[in-house]
């Protein structure tokens, strides 16, 4: 089964969404589609995680689509506007994916910590040079 998609930019997201189409709010960073398997799921995929590349033929989002939390699991890349199936998720690649995600937001949060570890030293050396002497 092969689904094409096109690419439509609007202002805001719309409430329901038509399928076929890769709905993208920039102002908003906000990108959704209705599942290419028909099932009707809307799948968002924020543009800060994902990349939409404009092409002549349609767009490309990537990295690939893993509805793993959704019922139909359907795992696919829109590439040029077509829909590239990949193999359903096996357990463990659930599981993977599961883990690959709370990494990403580990490491977002341990990095936010390290600035501001950061910035309480320097304000700490700041403060050992005016009063330390
Ligand atoms: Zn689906």
């Amino acid at each position: 089964m092969t689904q094409r998609f096109e690419l439509r930019k609007v202002q805001y997201m719309p409430t329901k969404l038509d399928p076929g189409i890769l709905y993208v709010a920039e102002a908003f960073g906000a990108a959704a589609h209705l599942c290419a398997c028909g099932c009707g799921t809307i799948v968002r995929t924020p543009l800060n995680r994902w990349s939409l590349i404009e092409t002549k033929d349609g767009p490309s989002l990537d990295p690939s689509i893993g509805n793993w939390q959704e019922a139909c699991q359907s795992h696919y890349w829109i590439l040029k506007g077509e829909t590239k199936w990949a193999p359903k998720w096996s357990p463990e690649e659930i599981i993977e994916g599961r883990a690959r995600e709370v990494a990403r937001r580990e490491a977002y949060y341990s990095n936010l910590y390290e600035q501001r570890r950061r910035r309480l030293q320097q304000i700490w050396n700041w403060a050992k040079k005016l009063f330390g002497k």
